[in-house]
């Protein structure tokens, strides 16, 4: 029985652990948290990702467990309504998609559907890779070695071991920072996704969940890194001293930024030249981040169906890294088609961008009420793979 060892425990490794399974191998995981982490917001699973995640026979699942947003809508520097968005229906319509869930519940589901199958070590990494002709010896941290037949990276995008696959990969940061928090729900947060943007390119956002609390979200453009790299306590001061002057609910969000359950997020794309080393291999935000646009989660499922069915009969599985990444890349560079000049235009510095930004979402949301389904053109790149069928797996 072929033997994959997995590193990163949240959706890309617990999903290619699944369909590794259902071809008849042997899994480990190894994550480097504790235990199973809860943290982040609201994650969309659209197009080719929703068609993979039907195939498992998780759809049902993943629905019951969604967060039940009505949609967006967008507001300005006082909280007034500029242009409303609402949830999408089908796979891939919608800035709200119809399978909007918690990242959470989604890595808990994946957990769970695969505990029985896969052998998970929290609270262990990958210290060294080892190559021999039919194998790679890993060592882990503790000391303890694993013999597999192929290693796959799904750190996400900030991954310390993608060096042993493909050495000295660089980040492109955008420069946009974004805190996630979860806070008390109070009687006026409704299940709408309230996102108010003002001046010096500050967006502050309130989303529902399906847990009895609020996601809040505060983000900001900056030339300076490395933000995310700070401890907890100067994050806290920095966002504070950002956001002090702030209307809205600002001030409720940065109250509640002592207690809060946080993580904030450099918003960073990984574009290597390769994924794959011999028997080694990157998946999902550690190959191919794209930055937290809608396209993410659905292209690491869509890269575990992928990846599972070109390794499926475990011979040759340098070469099936290989067809791999000629599947996937198209749509990868698609997903990562995020220009600066765009974010710069999402999120103003000045009160006259500001003026701009909002004439373009009333005439966007005009064109929505009259012509439907016309903006679902402008839907992420992920809801336009064509998923292929593979000998194993589930077919449509
Ligand atoms: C805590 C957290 C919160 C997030 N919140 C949001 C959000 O609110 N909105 C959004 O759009 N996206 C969010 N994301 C990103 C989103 O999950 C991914 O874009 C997408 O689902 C692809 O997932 P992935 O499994 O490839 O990577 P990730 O989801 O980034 O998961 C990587 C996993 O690898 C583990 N890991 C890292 N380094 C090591 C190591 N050396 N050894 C072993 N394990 C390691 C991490 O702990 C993590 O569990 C979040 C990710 C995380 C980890």
């Amino acid at each position: 029985m072929p033997h994959a060892l997995i590193s990163g425990a949240s959706i890309a490794g617990p999903a290619l652990a699944h369909q590794l399974h259902t071809l008849g191998w042997r899994v480990t995981v190894v994550e480097r948290a504790e235990r199973l982490r809860d943290e982040g917001q609201n994650v969309d699973i659209r197009g080719t990702g929703r068609e993979v995640v039907r195939r498992m026979g998780l759809e049902g699942a993943l629905l019951g467990a969604g967060t039940g947003e009505l949609g967006v809508r967008f507001l300005d520097g006082r909280g007034g309504t500029v242009a409303e968005f609402p949830a999408g229906e089908g796979d891939s319509d919608g800035m709200t998609a119809e399978l909007e869930i918690l990242r959470g519940e989604l890595s808990r589901i994946l957990y769970e559907a695969t505990a029985d199958s896969t052998d998970y070590r929290f609270g262990e990494q990958i210290a060294d890779l080892v190559d021999h002709d039919d194998h790679v010896t890993a060592t882990l941290a503790s000391g303890e070695e694993i013999d597999a037949d192929v290693v796959v990276v799904a750190e996400g995008t900030r991954s310390r071991t993608r060096d042993l696959v493909v050495p000295q990969a660089d980040l492109v940061e955008l420069g946009l920072y974004i805190a996630y928090l979860t806070i008390p729900r109070t009687a006026d947060d409704d299940r709408w996704w309230r996102w108010m943007h003002t001046v010096g390119t500050r967006g502050v956002g309130l989303r529902p969940d399906n847990r009895g609390t609020t996601r809040a979200m505060l983000s900001f453009l900056s030339d300076v890194r490395g933000v995310e790299a700070l401890d907890r306590e100067s994050q806290v001061l920095l966002l504070r001293r950002t956001f002090a002057d702030v209307g809205w609910e600002t001030p409720r969000v940065l109250a509640a930024l002592d207690d809060a359950p946080m993580y904030l997020d450099a918003v960073a794309q990984a574009k290597l030249d390769r994924w794959s080393s011999g028997r080694r291999v990157l998946l999902g935000d550690a190959a191919w981040s794209a930055g937290p646009f809608g396209t993410g989660t659905s292209l690491a499922f869509t890269g575990s169906w992928v990846l599972a069915g070109e390794l499926a009969d475990g011979t040759d599985v340098p070469a099936a890294l290989r067809r791999y990444e000629q599947v996937m890349r198209p749509f990868v560079d698609r997903a990562q088609d995020v220009k600066p000049a765009m974010l710069r235009a999402m999120n103003p510095r000045t009160a006259a961008g500001h003026a701009l930004r909002r004439g373009a979402f009333k005439v966007a949301a005009g064109v929505m009420d009259r012509f439907g389904g016309l903006l679902s053109r402008f839907s992420p790149a992920a809801a336009v793979i064509d998923l292929p069928t593979y000998r194993g797996l589930p077919a449509a």
